[in-house]
């Protein structure tokens, strides 16, 4: 049944709760309950709260725990929520077939397709069952993950794609650019297959989408509701190979979690935390998957002289004098992405900022930290109070150039 707003409408799943009520009256104690109940089945596919959750009954193959989560799922979950009843398990070709979702190169839709599987090695899969069918992918190599927390698969998954798929924007796969991730533009290329363990499902779609968004820029995101709550605004300085391959620009605004920023080494730029006055910090990204994505340690990046003077300022204080990295040239760290240890948000106005002021000043800088203080000398270059004197001129050439109004706060106003 659907609604007129084309949602399908949610009902209670009354098998599933009854099947809890009895693992929860054979339990001896609560904790025994928590364990077997966290079953990603009985969570919310998109926020993953358990409790009060009601199934789609279009696919019924994946529950919400409330109608916004269920609207906010939607545009993802209807390009295989009514193909979902067409592969029930008992319209196999043979038993030893398995549902899969093939993400094709020219389609802008995903669809569910049966695969030829082996059960005798699921758990080993090097996807060469697959290797000789390229509408499967065709490729030799598996992308697996297990699920994250933010992830709602039900089994392991696997990607397969050809890794040998010429780099160019032709081949982008068109399905996986569709998946809600502009900005993202994720470089998968040629179809790629997502299969797991035994059919996969609904939710294990969801979980797939998540990864594409989130992988392997797994530390930013789009969206900070969708996935962990309080995330911070950071922005992501693209590698020049990434700018040329996929047309993105050399700044990108991105969100990151907090939790994401634990997980992953994040460095304080100390000259220039001191300089401007803001706990600036940088992180690289070395978790690009190699099939995909044209990045290798030493990719310029045409924005990261910044983090270069920081580090070069840094070597000559003897604050990181141990850091090989701070003598190499300018230009060579890849992707990276620029945050503020104080959670405050950095936008890509803010970035350009520090490197108009350090490539306009690059002279004094030289001279400064050849002083025997180089940091009292460039502190005379740069301090919070000159940054804001510079500011206004800065906006106002910035949108002449940019021939819009940017209303973004100063790095001091935010
Ligand atoms: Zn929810
Ligand atoms: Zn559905």
């Amino acid at each position: 049944m659907f609604e007129a707003d084309g949602l399908p409408t949610s009902t209670d799943n009354t098998s599933t709760s009854a099947s809890l009520q009895v693992l929860a009256s054979s339990a001896n104690n609560g904790s025994q309950i928590t364990v077997t109940t966290a079953n990603s089945q009985s969570n919310c596919v998109l926020c993953l709260k358990a409790g009060n959750v009601k199934a789609c009954t279009g696919c019924r193959s994946v529950k919400y725990c409330s109608r916004t989560c269920q609207k906010t799922d939607w545009p993802v979950h209807k390009l295989l929520c009514c193909s979902f009843k067409a592969f029930a398990t008992d319209k196999k070709p043979s038993p030893s077939h398995v549902r899969a979702i093939l993400f094709p190169r020219d389609s802008r839709t995903p669809c569910f397709v049966w695969v030829p599987a082996n059960p005798e090695n699921l758990d080993e899969r090097d996807g060469s069952e697959f290797a000789s069918d390229a509408s499967f992918g065709g490729g030799s190599e598996f992308q697996n993950f297990n699920g994250s927390p933010f992830c709602a698969a039900t089994q392991k998954l696997w990607f397969m794609f050809d890794i040998t798929y010429p780099k160019k924007k032709d081949n982008l796969n068109r399905a996986i650019l569709n998946l809600g991730a502009p900005g993202l533009g994720l470089p998968w290329l040629g179809p790629v297959l997502g299969c797991g363990t035994s059919d996969v499902d609904m939710r294990d779609f969801r979980a797939m989408v998540d990864f594409f968004v989130l992988h392997p820029h797994n530390k930013a995101i789009l969206d900070p509701h969708r996935y962990f709550g309080p995330a911070v605004h950071g922005v992501r300085l693209n590698s020049e190979s990434m700018v040329k391959a996929y047309d993105l620009p050399e700044l990108e605004g991105v969100y990151m979690t907090k939790s994401m920023i634990k997980k992953s080494s994040r460095m304080r730029l100390d000259a220039l935390s001191q300089l401007f006055e803001i706990p600036i910090a940088w992180h690289v990204t070395n978790d690009f998957p190699g099939a995909a994505d044209p990045y290798k340690d030493g990719d310029p990046n045409p924005m990261s002289y910044i983090v270069s003077v920081s580090r070069q300022i840094d070597a000559i204080q003897k604050i990181d004098p141990d850091d090989s990295r701070s003598t190499k040239a300018f230009g060579d760290y890849g992707t990276i992405f620029i945050t503020r240890l104080d959670d405050k948000p950095v936008y890509a106005l803010h970035v350009e900022l520090w490197h108009e002021l350090l490539q306009w000043k690059s002279g004094e800088i030289k001279k400064a930290c050849n002083t025997a203080n180089p940091i009292n000398a460039l502190a005379k270059i740069f301090n919070k109070k000159k940054t804001l004197e510079y500011w206004p001129g800065f906006l106002m050439r910035h949108r002449l150039v940019q021939g819009e109004l940017d209303e973004r706060p100063s790095p001091y106003e935010v």
